[in-house]
C-alpha cells in the first residue's frame, strides 16, 4: 500500500506539472530510487500502469535512477557506503549507531510532457 500511495503522488506531481505546461500528454518520468527503498522496477511499473491508465501520463515510460544507500558514523562521522544495507557496523570505528543520509529516496527527478498547446 505505501508503494502504491508513493506512486500516487509521483502521478498527481507529473499531472500538475503537464497542467502548468498545458502539455496533452506525458511522455517519460526520471524516477530516483533509493537502495533502502526495498522498491522493485518491476512493481512499480505494474502499479504505474494501473493508476495511470485514464489520465495523460498512460504509456509514460520510467526511468529509474538508482541511488546507493550511505551512512554516517554517529561516533566518529566517517560516511560511507553499506556493503550490506542491514549491517550497521561502522567499517573505521565499529561504532552501530549510524544515521541515513542517502538511498531513501523516491521521487520525480525529471518529466517529459509532449503535446504542447498554447
Ligand atoms: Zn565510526
Amino acid at each position: 500500500m505505501q508503494e502504491i500511495r508513493k506512486i500516487q503522488s509521483i502521478l498527481e506531481a507529473a499531472l500538475k506539472y503537464a497542467d502548468e505546461k498545458n502539455a496533452q500528454r506525458i511522455t517519460d518520468l526520471h524516477i530516483q530510487i533509493g537502495e533502502l527503498n526495498n522498491l522493485m522496477p518491476e512493481s512499480i511499473q505494474k502499479n504505474w500502469e494501473l493508476l495511470s491508465k485514464d489520465t495523460i501520463a498512460a504509456g509514460a515510460i520510467l526511468h529509474f535512477m538508482h541511488i546507493p544507500a550511505k551512512y554516517q558514523c554517529m561516533a566518529c562521522f566517517q560516511k560511507y557506503n553499506p556493503p550490506d544495507t542491514n549491517q550497521f557496523e561502522c567499517p573505521n570505528c565499529g561504532s552501530v549507531g549510524v544515521k541515513i543520509i542517502s538511498g531513501e529516496e523516491f521521487s520525480v527527478q525529471a518529466i517529459d510532457v509532449a503535446d504542447i498547446t498554447s
